[in-house]
């Protein structure tokens, strides 16, 4: 079994590094934080490593504080583990390549391969906390409320609170597990998905403005310009979710929602679907990945314009 492998090879590690991807999210950060508290319990010595900063609403979660924010590595580590993303360039850190010497990844993209000398993709599980919650388990770790916290962070944020398709009867049973060690769901869930600061209230209000329908209503875009973001003095993490407003929009299938980065002419797309639209097809083909309801890519040569016409055209071809 390849998880058993798995804890195997962490077992006889002596230093272990934990990355994500960029920008993180509550699965990315959640399973991090599970999986180096699970090992900190068996006495291992792990760090974690993430090139941005911990979104402001998932920095309550215990142990958060330990995640350092770097450029590049340049320590060399036993075991690297890659979670939530099946590609090292992903995590945005330099030289990480050179920074192990066995790579575990851990994901459930069902655009990723998996890569280095184990991997363990689950394109059915909901969250890549979903792998980590089997694995901790299996390592002999149970009822443990710090961990269960961690856990129901990933699996809540990545099914946008058991609403997104990829939610499955495990994930439920997950999650009841979770709830079974006494975490107090109602604070985390207030945290990670409602709670706003001012700043993304006023951010939130901004974007709403930038709407643009076509195809009678079937395609939605939003924007969120460099200037949006610096007139209120909101952080790149407070985008999270705003694109669900327009996905929501009646007679909407398929909503994109277009971020400038701080690099000239580099913008972020997320593309989320109610119905039929395969958006990891999409965004696979604009060089990004994801699931089927929900991807996203990258672009880094073109105007804002441009993208959004390339992607206009490329989401007609898909409508019923
Ligand atoms: P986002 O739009 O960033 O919220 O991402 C939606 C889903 O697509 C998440 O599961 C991401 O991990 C995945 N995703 C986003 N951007 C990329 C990319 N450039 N390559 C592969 N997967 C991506
Ligand atoms: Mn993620
Ligand atoms: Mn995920």
């Amino acid at each position: 079994m390849i998880e058993s492998k798995i804890i195997q090879q962490l077992m006889e590690s002596n230093s272990i590094a934990i990355v994500s991807h960029e920008n993180p999210d509550g699965d990315c950060v959640g399973s991090m934080l599970a999986l180096y508290l699970a090992l900190k319990r068996k006495g291992k010595n792990a760090r974690m490593f993430l090139k941005s900063n911990v979104p402001k609403n998932l920095r309550f979660l215990p142990a958060a504080e330990n995640i350092e924010v770097v450029d590049r590595i340049d320590v060399k580590f036993d075991v690297l583990v890659l979670l939530d993303t099946g590609e090292l360039e992903r995590t945005g850190i330099e030289n990480i390549e050179n920074c192990y010497s066995k790579l575990i990844n851990i994901d459930h993209h069902v655009t990723s391969e998996g890569m280095g000398d184990l991997f363990y993709i689950n394109s059915s599980s909901a969250a890549t906390g979903e792998i980590i919650y089997q694995i901790v388990k299996l390592m002999g770790i149970d009822n443990d409320k710090e961990i269960a916290t961690c856990l129901y962070t990933s699996i809540f944020t990545d099914t946008g609170g058991f609403k997104y398709s990829n939610t499955t009867s495990i994930t439920h049973q997950i999650a009841g597990d979770l709830i079974n060690t006494g975490i107090d769901f109602v604070y985390i869930i207030n945290k990670v998905f409602d709670e706003m600061s001012l700043s993304k209230f006023n951010l939130l209000k901004d974007v709403l403005q930038t709407l643009e329908l076509f195809e009678g209503n079937k395609i939605a875009f939003l924007t969120v310009t460099r200037e949006i973001l610096k007139r209120n003095g909101a952080s790149r993490d407070e985008t999270e979710n705003i694109i669900n407003f327009a996905k929501n929009i009646e007679d909407v299938e398929v909503a994109a929602i277009f971020i400038e980065e701080e690099e000239e002419n580099k913008i972020k797309v997320s593309l989320r679907s109610k119905y039929y639209i395969d958006c990891a097809q999409v965004a696979k083909e604009f060089g990004g990945g994801g699931h089927i309801r929900a991807a996203g890519f990258t672009s880094r040569n073109a105007s804002l314009d441009a993208v959004k016409e390339n992607l206009l055209r490329r989401l007609k071809r898909d409508l019923r």
